[in-house]
């Protein structure tokens, strides 16, 4: 009996030790403090080259103090979809906050990133369709293109003759397109290159879609994102976003064209069919609306700490790779070199993680080291010397 129960999960065990034997396996370590650019792990203090909390403000008394006031005038949860009941005062005034700050005519707020992708996409393509997908798009990209059920073409990364190519020789074969892509792409920290892609797509018809995760709060003035570091204003059909990065808090949004927020309103199924955001992070989103529209001190600031940290990296003798943002890749090769490489920092009181296969490319294993403006001089420095002196006792400089 138990023998036979057991055995129809077995497939769980197999697949579990290969990702052990593959060193696949994710160690997920636990944080015992906020977010800052020191954090308690696992027991130890660190200093965090982790998170994507670019500005600072996962843990910024502002936002907080919004967060409390909201849960003591409106309660901790609306117990409803946006589309019944669960539309609160401070949905309504955030998406017209974000549309504002965006320089778009509407916005949509759904629960997360994650969620903007599977709101969005399958509402405007379907099975008749095509999607022209960059090679390497985020996960929720892929995942709201399969749930689409429309036909997915790969171009090559950030590569718009490609997209061109395969957009001419498909395109007829659907009813419409869709070209979708990241604006900055995570593991490389590289920007698309927007502008030519957007010319591709436009000269064909076919609607445009971009990702702008981790451009929202870091690219374009004051962290108006991809979109605006581009001058693309009223040409991309649809901009997702998240508030879960840079603005610290969680969230996604939908930002474009009336005609195309309004559609979603009625059509995007985790808007239709899960419940609303809480009040205390929706009012914290406020907040972090409001202090990127008071000053680009923190955007400057983490632009700076970027350019301070790339520019110490590269002279101690480190490949920072091909990143334009704060994401900056240090290139190790060799998975398990990376991984010991992440280990010994750890160990050395820093927080970074290792990236391999299948995350990244056989051969581009690497430390994936995220700034934020929360680091001061002296944090960084700290991270440089710790960098310094894993990397000559690995063999990685000298
Ligand atoms: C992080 C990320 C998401 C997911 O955002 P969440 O708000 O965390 O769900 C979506 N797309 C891209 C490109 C991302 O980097």
């Amino acid at each position: 009996m138990s023998d036979s129960t057991s055995d129809k999960l077995s497939f769980i065990d197999e697949e579990i030790a290969r990702l052990k034997q593959e060193g696949l396996y994710i160690n997920i370590r636990t944080i015992e403090s906020p977010v800052g650019s020191w954090m308690v792990v696992d027991g130890k203090r660190v200093l965090n080259l982790c998170t994507n909390n670019y500005l600072g403000l996962a843990d910024h008394p502002k936002l907080k103090e919004a967060a409390k006031k909201a849960i003591d005038e409106w309660g901790v949860g609306p117990a409803a979809v946006r589309s019944i009941a669960g539309t609160q005062r401070l949905h309504v005034e955030l998406e017209r906050r974000l549309a504002q700050f965006k320089g778009v005519e509407d916005a949509l707020f759904v629960q997360s990133g994650f969620c903007a992708n599977q709101a969005a996409i399958p509402a405007l393509v379907g099975r008749e369709d095509v999607i022209f997908s960059d090679r390497l798009n985020h996960a929720s990209i892929i995942d709201g293109c399969r749930l689409s059920r429309a036909k997915i073409i790969v171009y090559e990364h950030c590569d718009p003759d490609d997209a061109r190519r395969k957009i001419e020789e498909n395109l007829p074969n659907y009813r419409r397109g869709l070209l979708i892509t990241d604006g900055v792409f995570s593991m490389d920290g590289d920007i698309a290159p927007l502008d030519k892609l957007y010319e591709v797509a436009e000269s064909y018809g076919v609607m445009t879609m971009v990702d702008d995760a981790h451009g929202e709060g870091v690219l374009g003035r004051g962290g108006r994102g991809i979109v605006d570091h581009f001058g693309l204003h009223g040409k991309f059909d649809v901009e997702i976003g998240t508030l879960s990065k840079a603005f610290g808090v969680v969230g996604g949004v939908i930002a474009g064209k009336k005609r195309i927020v309004d559609y979603l309103r009625q059509k995007a199924r985790p808007f239709l069919f899960s419940s609303a955001t809480t009040p205390a992070d929706t009012a914290a989103c406020l907040a972090a609306v409001d202090i990127l529209e008071s000053s680009t001190e923190l955007v400057d600031r983490l632009w700076e700490n970027t350019r301070y940290f790339k520019s110490e990296m590269q002279r101690l003798g480190f490949d920072t790779g091909q990143s334009q943002t704060p994401i900056t890749p240090v290139m190790l090769g060799e998975a398990p070199l990376a991984k010991r490489f992440s280990e010994r920092l750890f160990e050395e009181g820093v927080f970074a993680m290792a990236l391999g296969y299948p995350t990244v490319p056989l051969g581009a294993a690497r430390i994936r080291v995220m700034i934020s403006a929360s680091l001061t001089r002296e944090d960084l420095d700290f991270g440089l010397e710790a960098f310094a002196r894993v990397g000559k006792e690995l063999g990685v400089i000298s």
